[in-house]
Formats: C-alpha cells, sequence, structure tokens
C-alpha cells in the first residue's frame, strides 16, 4: 500500500513561499488504480514528483508498504507528458526500454526478456530496432510505457502521460493503459486535469482544488472497465 500523510510542499520565496500543496492524505491499495483529478495549477505535479521521491516534501510522510520513502524508490517508475523528451534519440527502441534494467543490474538474459514481454504488452513488439524520432507521437508514448513497466515496479506514477497527443491516440493509449494494468497487476497513480479520462480509467478519483491543493473528496467508480 502506498500511503500518503499529511503532505505538504512549499516552494522557496518571498512572504514565506509558495505552498503548492497543503495537508494531503490518501491510501492507494496494491493493483488500484487511482487518479488525481484537479485543475491546472492545482499542485498535481508537485505532488507526484513528491510521491516519487524526485522533490522533498516540506512536511508529511510518503510510505511504500510501511516504508517511508526518501528519495528515488527502484521500485517506482514514472512516466510524464514529455514522452519525446524522455526517450534518448540516438537509442533503439529496445535500448531505451532496457535503460531502467541495466541500471538495476539484471543479467543481459533476463534484460532481454524484460524488453521483448515489456514490448509485447504496449504491441510494439516489431519497432524493436526502430529510433524514437521514428516513431509517431503515440507509439513513442508507447515506449516510454513499456519503458516504465519492463522491470516491474510496484506503482506506476503517470503525470498528464496522454495530453500531448490527438483525442485517437489518446482513447488508444487509455484502453492499452487498462490492458497493461489487468495483465501486471501494477499499482497505477495517475494525474490529469481531464475528469472524462479520471472516470474512464479509475477505480477511485480523488478530486483536487487549487493551491494550496489539498484533496477534496475521492469518489468510488462503480462501473466496470472494459
Ligand atoms: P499542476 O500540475 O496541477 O498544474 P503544479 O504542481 O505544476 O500544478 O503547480 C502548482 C503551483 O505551484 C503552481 O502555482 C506553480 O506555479 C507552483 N510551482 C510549481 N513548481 C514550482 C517551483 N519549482 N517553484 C515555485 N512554484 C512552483
Ligand atoms: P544492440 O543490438 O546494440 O544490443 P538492440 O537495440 O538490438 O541493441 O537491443 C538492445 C537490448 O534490448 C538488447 O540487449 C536486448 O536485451 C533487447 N532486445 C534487442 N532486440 C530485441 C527484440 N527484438 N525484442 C526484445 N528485446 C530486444
Amino acid at each position: 500500500m502506498l500511503l500518503i500523510t499529511d503532505l505538504e510542499k512549499t516552494y522557496p520565496g518571498p512572504n514565506g513561499g509558495f505552498t503548492a500543496v497543503r495537508g494531503m492524505s490518501f491510501a492507494v491499495q496494491d493493483g488500484e488504480m487511482f487518479t488525481i483529478v484537479g485543475p491546472s495549477g492545482a499542485g498535481k505535479t508537485t505532488l507526484l514528483r513528491c510521491v516519487a521521491g524526485l522533490s522533498a516534501p516540506t512536511a508529511g510522510t510518503i510510505s511504500i508498504d510501511g516504508v517511508p520513502i526518501d528519495g528515488p524508490p527502484r521500485e517506482f517508475a514514472v512516466v510524464f507528458q514529455d514522452y519525446a523528451r524522455s526517450l534518448m534519440p540516438w537509442m533503439s527502441v529496445a535500448k531505451n526500454v532496457e535503460l531502467p534494467l541495466v541500471k538495476h543490474g539484471s543479467d543481459a538474459r533476463s534484460r532481454r526478456r524484460a524488453v521483448e514481454q515489456a514490448l509485447a504488452e504496449v504491441g510494439l513488439a516489431d519497432a524493436a530496432h526502430k529510433k524514437p524520432f521514428q516513431l509517431s507521437g503515440g507509439m513513442q508514448q508507447r515506449v516510454a510505457i513499456a519503458r516504465a513497466i519492463a522491470y516491474r515496479p510496484k506503482v506506476l506514477i503517470m503525470d498528464e502521460p496522454f495530453a500531448s497527443v490527438d483525442a485517437q491516440t489518446r482513447a488508444d493509449l487509455e484502453d492499452l493503459l487498462l490492458k497493461v494494468r489487468e495483465e501486471t497487476g501494477t499499482t497505477i497513480v495517475f494525474v490529469t486535469h481531464d475528469v472524462d479520462e479520471s472516470v474512464y480509467l479509475s477505480d477511485r478519483v480523488a478530486i483536487v482544488t487549487r493551491s494550496p491543493s489539498r484533496i477534496d473528496r475521492i469518489v468510488s467508480i462503480p462501473l466496470p472497465h472494459p
């Protein structure tokens, strides 16, 4: 379980700085798809950066299975909106997906197997040897997803990952994400400003207010997912 307790983030500045997130608490169960929806500037990215260990909270704690996090945990993966800049352009798709596995010290055989499986899961088995720029935006974001899931993270953190693709690609990627989640059982924390998207993807939706951002309420989505 991912547990966020009384999280606060204040950016330094005049007059005591700017508090982007305040008093934020929630728990995400293992295997859950939890989305956070709120207007632009609400502090969603700030929240996710803290949860991912990329930014130190001013107050509060984040823990995974009872262990407080302190820096980016190995078992977390993050996918940002900006897929094009997150992929290494000079590396093949397979090499990009393999990168975190190399960092985690997996051996060559298991890396190969994991890359193959992740690419198959996102429907890109045939693109392994292409370069990212040879692919469409939607396909590049699939590569980013494959890279994130290849080492089987405990928690997949996604910040508006489909915000910069066209509507059809976005719908395809949403369905792909639901399928990946079904197949891998990964816990997903997903931030978006799009209410429709959050309802479509979620088990539960947390609605956040404008900065200082706090959770207004959490809604369970009763509809079965496709
Ligand atoms: P969202 O992702 O919901 O659009 P952000 O977390 O990006 O919101 O931003 C929330 C607020 O925090 C915004 O008003 C933004 O200007 C401010 N903010 C974000 N990053 C910083 C920073 N590094 N320094 C100061 N203020 C920041
Ligand atoms: P190189 O041939 O220089 O190793 P590749 O782009 O062919 O670079 O592969 C990078 C890594 O990704 C390989 O080391 C292997 O583990 C994995 N890999 C390569 N080709 C495939 C493929 N078709 N399907 C799945 N994984 C692959």
